[in-house]
């Protein structure tokens, strides 16, 4: 079945629809051998590098319209390790953690596996539909995904009502970022890592910090509890102050993540973005809703990602179809492996262009009948 050829006109300029690492544009590649070439390769403590770390700091605050006296903090390690930073930095006795899928789910369990934490409050919800957390009394930090890259299944980003005072809200805005737009001030903690809408590689964590997560920071860190240096936020935040990382970061990961951050900013920023998302969401989930073999993952509408599509398909063997999408350089369209569903899911950050999500529902549309021909 591998041996079926799509015809090249139905196939994507670029096949490349991975939920991270994802798509990255071959413009920015070239700069980075281009211009890229004279940093790479040089010292992380001397000016050029920092003025690219400064560079990236400045361009997120743009695109995220920062709101007055929040902080741009960077460190090593990917959003994975961000869990365990927020766990060691920001919880000060209880989280709560709203779970509806892998990542979300990961963060809860960093929390529950503390000892220096009380037991996390999880409200779950199943994969496919989408979980906010709600107050409880004594919960000092509410954590939950923006969008559950598992799933496809986007959440609002709103400060939870009743919550105490202090209380921050961290949003794992991993796959979101830069591909959505959202309001900065209803999070204390807006956190990514740089190999999905910001089109780079990955290791790196970026958060943005408001500045009651910045006096929680310093509090958590005064409390004498023991963090070890490279989850410490406090030492983060002073490091990223200078431009600078606790230990040294990869400088084309912070140069691919400059150019997207410049190509994002050049064309309208995130509204321009998050429009261009919407295109392709609505392509795919449009074809998939007249489709009699495919089926959006996510029934409530309103919770549909715009940047990771989930579609299920009954009578067709996703996997083969994925398969052979592979095999014609069609790629990284197997759903997420835990998930176990007979699914293609779709990265659509706005590197992704709409015509090759058109393109790609054509190819399926293809294939289907000559999968079992
Ligand atoms: C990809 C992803 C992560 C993990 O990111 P790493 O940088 O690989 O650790 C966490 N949360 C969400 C929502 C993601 O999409």
């Amino acid at each position: 079945m591998t041996a079926l050829r799509i015809p090249a006109d139905l196939l994507p300029a670029d096949g490349r629809f991975g939920c991270g690492p994802s798509k990255i544009r071959p413009e920015a590649v070239a700069a980075l051998a281009d211009e890229g070439a004279h940093l790479l390769g040089t010292s992380h403590r001397q000016r050029p590098v920092k003025a690219l770390v400064g560079d990236v700091r400045a361009g997120l605050a743009e695109l995220f319209a920062l709101p007055e006296g929040y902080e741009v903090v960077l460190g090593n390690g990917g959003s994975t390790t961000f869990w365990d930073v927020a766990v060691s930095s920001l919880v000060e006795r209880r989280s709560a953690h709203a779970s509806f899928g892998e990542f979300s789910a990961k963060f809860a369990a960093a929390a529950a596996a503390a000892p220096h934490l009380d037991e996390p409050c999880v409200v779950t919800a199943p994969v496919g539909s989408v979980a906010v957390p709600v107050a409880v009394p004594g919960v000092d930090t509410y954590a939950w995904a923006h969008n559950e890259t598992s799933t496809g299944a986007i959440a609002p980003v709103a400060r939870v009502e009743g919550a105490d005072p202090g209380a921050l809200a961290v949003v794992d805005g991993t796959s979101a970022a830069g591909g959505v737009e959202l309001d900065v001030s209803q999070t204390d903690v807006y956190y990514f890592a740089p190999q999905k809408g910001f089109g780079s590689e990955g290791g790196l964590w970026f958060a943005l910090l408001s500045p009651a997560a910045v006096e929680r920071v310093g509090r958590v860190a005064a409390s004498g509890r023991w963090i070890p240096e490279s989850l410490s936020l406090a030492v983060a935040l002073a490091n990223s102050r200078l431009d600078q990382t606790l230990n040294t970061p990869a400088v084309a990961t912070l140069f691919l993540m400059r150019e997207q951050l410049r190509w994002l900013l050049e064309r309208g920023g995130l509204p321009a973005a998050a429009a261009r998302t919407a295109d392709s969401a609505r392509r795919i989930y449009a074809w998939a809703e007249a489709s009699p073999y495919a089926t959006p993952f996510v029934a409530d509408p309103a919770h549909r990602s715009p940047v990771v599509a989930t579609v299920d398909f009954e009578g067709v063997d996703a996997a083969a179809l994925a398969a052979t999408l592979r095999a014609n350089g069609v790629v990284d369209t197997e759903p997420y492996r835990k998930l176990g569903r007979n699914q293609l899911r779709v990265g659509m950050f706005p590197n992704i262009d709409p015509d090759d999500v058109s393109a790609l529902c054509a190819c399926v549309d293809w294939l289907v009948p000559r999968l079992d021909a």
